[in-house]
């Protein structure tokens, strides 16, 4: 496995794959590596000759007052991971490696990040976007894969490879989750032990309104009003928001129709979580 940690060589390196006839999958991260991220990487494997990954805690798709400066980090940790599922080659680069001090350049999704995380996270949208594609112009990637866990992430970054005619084709992998429910994130790493059972109030919330919609459900408040009580019955919740919402615009519903997005993140403790499910007639 090959560890690659400037922009330069990066780009030659990817160039000489491609020269070569290989095809690239690029999976991003943030490194921190548990087994949603290993999944993107199975997937990226399956659908290219080479897998590229990406470690960079990326600071402009950090708010103010956001944890940037805690985020975990476990460089030894992720490159045994990546290693053992297989990738080819890492990029790491620094801080200064990815925005020289002259770059001015920012890509912006106008409507997506108008809902949802974007919301109480102002410009963290366009933070991901300006690095994604920074990533794929280095990476050059035919495939990237992202995972469903961050779903407007997701929905942002395939809007952005459709609006700018980006020759990739982006792939999103289901949630993989702790046995308990819990979507894995490494945020997780922050929660207390005593935080850990609140925590699944998220994945409860999903389940409850799986069954409220299979039961016949169909208004978004009184299934919304359900998963606030459920959510702050535990301790040590906060509610950010909770969306039912059109999955490909991402704009509020009243009234659930054949297909919808359930969205929430709540805070436990200090710690900001996000969960999402689909909603779907016909389906479980
Ligand atoms: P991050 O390191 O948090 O920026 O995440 C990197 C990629 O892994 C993103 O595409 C995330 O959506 C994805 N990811 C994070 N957690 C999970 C999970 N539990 N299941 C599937 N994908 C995930």
């Amino acid at each position: 496995m090959e560890i690659i940690e400037t922009v330069q060589e990066m780009r030659q390196r990817s160039e000489a794959l491609r020269l070569d006839g290989q095809t690239i999958a690029f999976v991003p991260t943030m490194g921190f590596l548990h087994e949603g991220h290993l999944e993107l990487m199975r997937a990226g494997k399956k659908h290219a000759g080479k897998l590229i990954i990406s470690v960079f805690v990326n600071p402009t798709q950090f708010g103010p007052g956001e944890d940037l400066d805690q985020y975990p980090r476990d460089t030894e940790g992720d490159l045994e991971k990546a290693h053992n599922v297989g990738v080819d080659i890492v990029f790491m680069p620094s801080a200064a490696e990815m925005y020289p001090e002259e770059s001015e350049t920012r890509v912006r999704v106008e409507n997506l990040p108008r809902h949802l995380c974007g919301l109480s996270r102002p410009g963290h949208f366009d933070g991901v976007a300006t690095v994604v594609a920074k990533l794929f112009n280095i990476t050059k990637p035919h495939v990237a894969v992202f995972g469903q866990k961050d779903y407007q992430q997701l929905a942002v970054i395939s809007r952005m490879v459709m609006d700018l005619n980006m020759d990739i084709q982006i792939l999103g992998v289901p949630t993989v989750r702790e046995p308990d429910g819990l979507a894995m994130s490494s945020r997780n790493s922050y929660l207390r032990p005593e935080e850990r059972r609140s925590a699944l109030s998220l994945r409860k919330s999903i389940d409850l309104a799986g069954a409220l919609f299979r039961g016949g459900e169909k208004k978004a408040k009184a299934i919304k009003d359900e998963i606030q009580s459920l959510v702050l019955s535990h301790p040590f919740t906060e509610i950010d928001y909770i969306a039912l919402c059109d999955p490909v615009t991402l704009d509020d519903v009243e009234v659930l129709g054949h297909e919808n997005l359930l969205a929430l993140a709540v805070r436990v403790g200090k710690t900001r979580l996000i969960d999402n499910c689909l909603l779907r007639e016909g389906r479980d």
